[in-house]
Formats: structure tokens, sequence, C-alpha cells
């Protein structure tokens, strides 16, 4: 039976992208580790190289394997084209210097990820590029910094860690209105939850290590958008050399494949657990976009299939309370990254925003007591109990 109807965005996360790359049979994409691909004939070889004939000529330009992921992920953002990197710092930061020139003006906002940050405020300004950081969330502070002019404006949204909310379609308007670029990080949301090319923006990035490839076992980064766009960026990183490893396309791949079934657990227990964090006497705040107490709550539900895996809270007692309890957590990696299968937390003055003094944490709003949760695909119960038996263990040693 033939149908139009488009088939979800889950079956596309199985099947999407890997058919051209199937040889001898197989039914999985093979991982072709080769540097270079051979001719018999020179003037095939030529056409090849010159991009007049499909083709491949040497990995740090193309490679197939992580062809067949670049585009994977271009059907689930529903894009044109797509072109990967080593990391997702090596997409932001090679995306950002593709179009980015001495005398131009960025607009972005406080709460990017730690080391876009540190792009906009040690490396984007020693080459004479203008960087105006707004407030996070307050669209009107955005919208008036970016009809003053910019060359690019960049967003993400949820941010790290205190999961703030940015309306993408508002920004996209705004951003497009001064003849600006418009980029968002959806790294947090994942495109089964947050799809902006569908609202408006014109390119979006993933680091391809966290929910993607969702297993914290391979580093990467994309970037979504038109064509036109997309083989700029593409030039600028075969050139500069922060390829993909084919390896690390195998694995993501592979984590894709399972990517709607990860995030739907994911969500459910982050909404579990933020709804059950918010009635400890312990807990002083709970950050996730899903709760009604969220401040962008109605934002994220008109943008967002569903809220995502991560959220944070802060305890009462600061530091000290973080010190006794994370420890007590039984089935968590405490460790410094996110979007995988396990249940992961640590500090935002640990992970995060460590490159900060308390007081700049503070003048943020992310108290020393926050506690980021990336949450896994355990049984939600389970993460439930746990966090009530560490709680429990901190209560009765702050009764002694
Ligand atoms: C981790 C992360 C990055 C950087 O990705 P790497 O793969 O670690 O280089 C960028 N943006 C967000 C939102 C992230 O969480």
């Amino acid at each position: 039976m033939t149908t139009n109807k488009e088939i979800q965005a889950g079956t596309k996360a199985v099947w999407a992208g890997e058919k051209e790359y199937l040889v001898h049979g197989a039914t999985q994409v093979p991982v072709v580790l080769s540097v270079a691909y051979g001719y018999e004939d020179m003037d095939e070889w030529y056409d090849v190289a010159v991009g007049k004939k499909k083709g491949h000529i040497y990995g740090r330009n193309t490679n197939p394997t992580v062809q067949a992921f670049e585009d994977k992920i271009k059907i689930l953002e529903s894009a044109e084209a797509a072109t990967s990197f080593s990391t997702g710092m090596a997409a932001i930061s090679n995306t950002l210097s593709t179009f980015l020139l001495p005398g131009d003006r960025i607009v972005s906002i406080k709460d990017t990820y730690g080391g876009t940050n540190k792009i906009f405020t040690e490396f984007l300004p020693r080459q004479q590029i203008e960087v105006v950081l707004c407030e996070t969330g307050n669209h009107e502070q955005i919208e008036e910094e970016v009809s003053k002019g910019c060359k690019i404006l960049y967003l993400e949204t949820p941010t790290n860690p205190t999961v703030k909310i940015t309306d993408i379609e508002r920004m996209a308007k705004a951003g497009h209105e001064a003849g600006a670029l418009v980029i968002v990080d959806n790294t947090f949301a994942t495109p089964m939850n947050q799809n902006p090319l569908l609202l408006g923006a014109d390119l979006v990035i993933h680091s391809a290590t966290k929910f993607l490839g969702g297993h914290a076992d391979a580093l990467g980064g994309v970037v979504c958008g038109s064509e036109e766009l997309v083989e700029q960026i593409y030039h600028y990183r075969e050139i500069n050399g922060a390829t993909m490893d084919p390896m690390a396309a195998y694995l993501l791949l592979r984590g894709m494949k399972t990517l709607h079934l990860r995030v739907r657990q994911q969500c459910e227990n982050a909404m579990a657990l933020a709804e059950y964090l918010q009635s400890k006497d312990m807990v002083e705040d709970v950050f996730y976009p899903g709760l009604a107490t969220h401040t962008n709550h109605e934002v994220a539900r008109k943008q967002m299939r569903d809220f995502g895996g991560m959220l944070s809270f802060a305890v009462k007692g600061g530091i000290d309370t973080v010190r006794d309890l994370l420890p007590k957590l039984q089935y968590v990696n405490r460790a410094a990254n996110l979007g995988a299968v396990e249940t992961t937390v640590g500090p935002a003055r640990t992970t995060s925003h460590v490159e900060c003094t308390p007081e700049e944490r503070a003048a943020m709003g992310i108290p020393e007591g926050l506690i980021r949760v990336s949450c896994g695909i355990e049984e939600t119960e389970d993460i439930i109990a746990d966090f009530e038996q560490a709680f429990n263990y901190v209560e009765s040693v702050l009764k002694v």
C-alpha cells in the first residue's frame, strides 16, 4: 500500500539516510576507514575532485559513513543539507568563523553553553567582532539589540543549566528583519522535541556527543540548513580540518536509531523527577520547562513537542548539601556530560559554569547549590526511589 502520509520522526530515526550507503547486501552502514579513494579513469577522478560527479577523494573532505550520519540528521531536522564535525564545539566555531568578519556584530544570550560563551567573550572580541549578550529569555532586549543591526543572532534553547526558553519563531522574525542569520543550538531539545528550522531559523547546530549519540562514547557535531549556507560551512571545515571520524559517525548513527525511544523515556523521567523535587522541603527551586511554574512554560509548549531530559534544582544549604547528597545517589554518573542513557548529575559549579567565580555565578542566577540532572532511560520509579533514599540520608544527617 502506498500512502502520501509522511512517516513519523521515530521511523525516520531508524531508517532515514542509510540506504544509499549499504553495500554487499549489508543491512547496516559500513565503517569506511579508508583515508583516500582510488580511480582508474583520470577523467572520472577529475570530475569527482571538482564536484561534477558524486564520489570521494580524501577523508578530510568526505567519507561515506560520515555522510550517512549527515543524511539521517538532515532528514530529522527537515533540512536541505547537513555537514558534520569532530565535536559540537567545532560545529559552533567553524559555523561562526564561516560567516563572521572583523567589524561584524553578533547578538546572543548570556546562558549559552560554557564553550560557546568562551568563544563570545574570549575569541571573537580579539578578532574585532562585537558580541552583545542579552539576558536569556528577555525577548524585548534581544529584539532591541538585533534591530540595531547584526550579522548573526545566535540562540540556544533550552539552556544550560537552568533550562531557560527563548521563543525561536519570534526571534527568527526579529533576526530576519535585521538581515541577520539566525542560528539555534538544538542540543538539549533534540530533533524529536524541537525543529528550529521549521520555526524560522536558518541553521541548527547539535553537539551529537549528547542526545543524538546517546551513549557517551563518541564525540561529534553537526550543522543543518539550506544547501547554500551548509555548502559554505562545509568548505570552511574541509580546509580547516575539524572532520568527524568514521568510527564516531558509525556509533552516532547506531545511537540515533533509538533516539525517539530514549528521548521519550528521558522526558518522562524528567517530568516525574521535576514534580517529585517540587514536593521536597530541602529543594528551594526546580527548573524544568514542563512545569507550569517555569517562566516561559507557554513558549516551551508552543515550540516543543515534549520538554526534554534536562532539568536542574537548587538545594537548601548550598554546596554543603550538594556534597552530602550527590555521593548517595546509586544509579547516576557524577560527570560532566549529558544526554546519555544513564542519569547523570553534577553541580553547575563543577560542570557548565566551572570557569566562573561564585560571584559571577550568583550574578547569572546560578546558586552554589544548583544541581543539573540529565535524565537517563532507567525506569521512572527507580530514579525517584534513588533520589528519595539520598534525600532521606541527608535529612537524617542534618537532624543529628
Ligand atoms: C556539549 C554541548 C556543546 C559542545 O559539544 P561538544 O561535543 O562537547 O564539543 C555545545 N552546545 C551544547 C548545548 C552542549 O551541551
